[in-house]
């Protein structure tokens, strides 16, 4: 034997990732408890979500952080390091994990890793939706949006500008998949029970609208319980919009590929994932962007590595079918991967990777629901009430189950909380997309951001007695616009408008003040813009 533990590393801490660590305690209790076999795992957070509760979340059907379960309690046996990865040394057999408080990286070896690391929400090509849209994939995401919907109901109630007022009112969710429709579908039901408690909201003022590419939603589900989803998500109120593409956004609106565009100041967009950026940095096979793994879930090139989940690419031993990237799925890939590394540490016979779905199910709220189990179709009650039971029995942790019950049954006859938590953090700087020809600012608004020209161009223009509108200059990518509003302390001495398509960076008053009073060169450099700006309008002013 040798004279140290053998290193099984994990990287991620989703259904792959935990349950590979929960199999493996199971399987190598003994080797564990003598110091034999060393178990790691690594993951940004220190929790499992249980995603599928996800939509859930936005309305408030089940507590904030009741689809979260601590990894520590699930896998005691297992080292965790709550930590990012910053870098994967298939090589030198050594990942290491991003600095925690400090700056000092940490360096952790292996003999068995595994890769379960999904993918990650991408908005590459489409403009404006990295700045604007609101993605759905993690726990933060699912309160970010409950927030917004909650703010949204704040401002509209007292909003004057009837077309503010709509676009406050308009809620677009894009994709008509699972996540897509569930996420619709309880944000639906939530922002009309919502809307009761807010004086100046009308019923019929609200606007959900579900955007999806193709002809039918849900295309995973036989079409009789998809058309059932979409009559259903009708009668509650939900416009569909299908063949119908999301191009970009902006603060205030989805942009449509066609160039129609919706008002709105809540996008959500389910669709895009790309492959994690570890994932693709790794120099191995994969097939669209996914790890090509052998039947045993170990890198044919890489003996000693493996990958489970949503960023592997398996192959059905039986079916000869990839395998779809679902929770079902990784459980059960974990497992089989957990079985073939005891195996291989142990010696005995590893076994190839073969599942066959035992169904799918998607909720569509209010007590409704669609799926299919065993080849069985069910839609309406009953499929909601076995949704529920299943989900429940999966929840991983008694103390979870125990507390999601209770809120399902609270749920049933208290109102919805339409408390608004406002976790985030000012923010210093951030990046904005506007199409071409929008008002970026108007002249007289309170000047609170200062803006960089990333790319594009905009005009600054400004209203003159007896001569109306009159365009004082045209700024393009490497200027900046806003700084006389915000060193002077008025509001804004002029109007700016887009004349294409804009990226910018706003900088916030405090951050550019913090700047601009510690920072002498900077200051000389906007006390200089200033005066020869103000120069150029009195100039056109004469
Ligand atoms: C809203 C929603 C609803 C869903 N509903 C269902 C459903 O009803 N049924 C179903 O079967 N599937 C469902 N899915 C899909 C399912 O959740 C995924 O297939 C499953 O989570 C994949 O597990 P995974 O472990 O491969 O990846 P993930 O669960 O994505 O886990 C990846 C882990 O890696 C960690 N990680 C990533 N990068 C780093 C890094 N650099 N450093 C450290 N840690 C890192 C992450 O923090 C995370 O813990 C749903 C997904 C979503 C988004």
């Amino acid at each position: 034997m040798a004279d140290r533990p053998t290193r099984v590393l994990i990287l991620g801490g989703g259904f792959g990732g935990v349950y590979t660590a929960l199999t493996l305690e199971k399987l190598l209790k003994r080797e564990i408890r003598d110091g034999r076999v060393e178990l790691g795992l690594v993951s940004r957070d220190n929790y499992i979500v249980f995603q599928p509760m996800l939509p859930e979340v936005i309305s408030g059907s089940i507590g904030l952080l009741d689809t979260l379960t601590p990894i520590r309690r699930l896998c005691p046996n297992t080292n965790l390091y709550t930590r990012g990865v910053d870098k994967i040394d298939l090589d030198r057999k050594r990942v290491s994990a991003a600095a925690g408080f400090g700056s000092r990286q940490c360096a952790l070896e292996y003999d068995h890793l595994v890769v379960a690391l999904g993918n990650v929400t991408s908005f590459a090509g489409q403009p404006g939706l990295a700045e604007h849209a609101l993605p759905f994939k993690y726990l933060g995401d699912a309160l970010a949006l409950r927030n917004r919907v909650i703010h949204t109901l704040e401002e509209a109630d007292i909003e004057r500008d009837p077309e503010a007022r709509r676009a406050l009112l308009t809620f677009v969710v894009a994709g008509g998949g699972f996540s897509g429709v569930e996420a619709v579908a309880e944000l639906n039901d939530f922002v009309r029970t919502a809307a009761k408690a807010f004086r100046n909201v009308e019923p019929e003022q609200i606007r959900v609208v579900l955007l999806h590419a193709q002809g039918l939603i849900l295309p995973e589900l036989p079409k009789s319980l998809a058309e059932f989803a979409q009559r259903l998500l009708m009668k509650r109120g939900v416009e569909l919009r299908l063949n119908t593409r999301l191009h970009g956004g902006t603060a205030d609106a989805a942009l449509l590929a066609g160039g129609e565009r919706i008002a709105t100041r809540t996008l959500v967009s389910t669709v895009p994932s790309a492959p994690n950026p570890l994932v693709a940095a790794l120099p191995v096979k994969k097939e669209k962007g996914r790890i090509v793994v052998g039947p045993y879930l170990e890198l044919p090139d890489r003996p000693g590595v493996w990958a489970v989940g949503d960023c592997a690419w398996i192959t059905d031993a039986k079916t000869g079918e990839p395998c779809p990237p679902t929770a079902q799925h990784a459980t059960r890939e974990a497992r089989c991967a957990a079985r073939n590394i005891a195996a291989a540490i142990r010696g005995g016979e590893k076994r190839a990777f073969s599942f066959t779905a035992l169904g799918k199910m998607g909720s569509l709220g209010h007590r409704s629901a669609v799926a299919e189990i065993f080849g069985i179709k069910l839609s309406g009650f009953l499929a909601w009430w076995l949704w529920r039971t299943i989900y429940l029995l999966k929840l991983p942790g008694l103390d979870r189950k125990l507390r999601v019950a209770t809120d399902w049954t609270l749920d049933l006859i208290l109102p919805p909380d339409i408390t608004q938590l406002k976790t985030e953090h000012p923010e210093g700087i951030r990046r904005e997309h506007f199409e071409a020809n929008e008002i970026i600012f108007r002249e007289g608004d309170r000047g609170d951001w200062l803006y960089v020209l990333v790319d594009g161009e905009v005009e600054v223009i400004k209203h003159l007695a007896g001569q109306g509108d009159v365009t004082l200059r045209r700024l393009c990518a490497g200027e900046c616009f806003g700084e006389i509003a915000l060193v002077s302390d008025r509001p804004r001495s002029a109007t700016v408008r887009s004349l294409t398509s804009v990226n910018v960076l706003a900088v916030d008053r405090d951050a550019f003040h913090s700047l601009f009073s510690n920072l002498p060169p900077l200051r000389g450099f906007f006390e200089q813009l200033i005066e020869a700006r103000l120069k150029g309008t009195k100039d056109e002013m004469m």
